[in-house]
């Protein structure tokens, strides 16, 4: 792939920065140090650059252990599969503990059963006020010892309580995590998979209709090339946030792959979902891009979608399918539009001519 000049030397001059931040803090240059301080160089992850900007301002240093957690948090793909690892294994291990506490405490009422039983034995056998003295002595004690433990195993099994209450929390933040499109916020095709099969059965059940919108960026390539993938996040960013904006709570918006969203809209008749592509077309269009770290205006981008209304006969499958052959309809036919499947464009695709998606 040939890279543009301006982006070879926009991406040395990232690299340049991030050498002289790890030279001036006198950090080891590894992948990892590099990639943080490139990615703070591009100012293009403002959490990342908050983050490390407190840091410097109240010690002017950043410790081994902060960079870690840093990366981490910003920066490694692989820290939802990393948290779940740990908090299942701090599952397990606190699942453990109660086990033993569970043995611990059948162990201890196991002998003060035996100690009722002898106790009983030598009380049927004697009438001896000194004996039954010393049995009844031993009985106390005994009771005793058990009250000790059962505070002992209340207060662990509260502990206890308390921690896997703060796992079961922790797994709930990375169950959401693990559902969504990092770069953007929405939903993953994971679970828009999921909810679509949902959403698909309640509204045969009901008898309600149900649309789904495919949407597509238009010349992103292009754009990606021009500006930069990083750009072009931002700008993948940027569209998210005008499907946020056009859909209400129970819709279902993800990002299905790359630079392409799907939204499924319950209880929506195809005008009606029409319109919200509309919607979203014209805010995509309307915003005016600029790079945020220099300023420089970038043009805009423009979105095609894709509309079909659910029928009884439909899977899931067949449902995104006509979508997205509306959708290549849109492309075919000059791209920032929406075609549904009632639009005889979208018919003249359907009977059979090319799809003439540029790629
Ligand atoms: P069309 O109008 O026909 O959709 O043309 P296009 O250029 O948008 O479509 P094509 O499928 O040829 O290219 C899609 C591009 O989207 C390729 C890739 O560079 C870019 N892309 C995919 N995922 C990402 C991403 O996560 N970030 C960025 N920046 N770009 C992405
Ligand atoms: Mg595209
Ligand atoms: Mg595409």
């Amino acid at each position: 792939m040939t890279v543009p000049r301006d982006e070879h030397e926009r991406t040395l001059a990232f690299a340049q920065v991030a050498l002289n931040q790890i030279r001036a803090l006198a950090e080891p240059a590894t992948p990892r140090n590099f990639s943080i301080w490139y990615h703070y160089a591009t100012g293009y992850n403002p959490a990342l650059n908050g983050a490390i900007n407190k840091a410097l301002d109240q010690k002017h240093t950043l410790a081994d252990a902060e960079l870690e957690q840093i990366y981490d948090t910003y920066i490694a793909t692989t820290r939802v599969t990393d948290s779940v690892d740990t908090v299942g294994s701090r599952v397990l291990d606190e699942i453990k503990q109660v086990l033993a506490m569970i043995d611990a405490a059948s162990g201890s009422t196991t002998s003060y059963s035996e100690s009722l039983a002898d106790a009983s034995a030598k009380l049927a056998g004697t009438g001896d006020r000194e004996t039954l003295r010393a049995v009844i002595e031993r009985l106390i004690e005994g009771t005793r010892e058990m009250e000790v433990n059962n505070k002992k195993l209340e207060s662990s099994l509260s502990a206890s309580r308390q921690e896997i209450e703060q796992l079961q929390q922790n797994l709930a933040v990375v169950r959401t995590e693990s559902q969504t499109d990092a770069l953007t916020g929405l939903a993953n095709r994971k679970l828009f998979d999921n909810a679509l099969v949902k959403a698909i059965a309640e509204a045969k059940e009901k008898n309600e209709p149900l649309s789904l919108l495919m949407a597509d960026v238009d010349h992103f390539k292009l754009f990606n090339d021009k500006f930069g993938h990083q750009t072009g996040d931002q700008v993948l960013r940027l569209v998210a946030q005008s499907i946020k904006q056009n859909v209400k709570d129970h819709d279902i918006a993800a990002r299905y792959g790359g630079e392409e969203f799907v939204i499924a809209l319950p209880g929506t008749v195809l005008r009606s979902a029409i319109n919200v592509a509309d919607q979203i077309r014209r805010a995509v269009m309307a915003k005016e891009l600029m790079k945020r770290s220099s300023g420089e205006r970038l043009g805009r981008v423009t979105l095609s979608v894709g509309v079909a209304l659910l029928r009884r006969s439909d899977t899931p499958q067949s449902l995104i399918e006509r979508a997205d052959k509306c959708l290549y309809a849109a492309k075919r036919n000059g791209r920032n539009r929406v075609i549904c499947e009632t639009d005889p464009e979208a018919e003249a695709g359907n009977q059979g001519s090319p799809a003439a998606r540029v790629a």
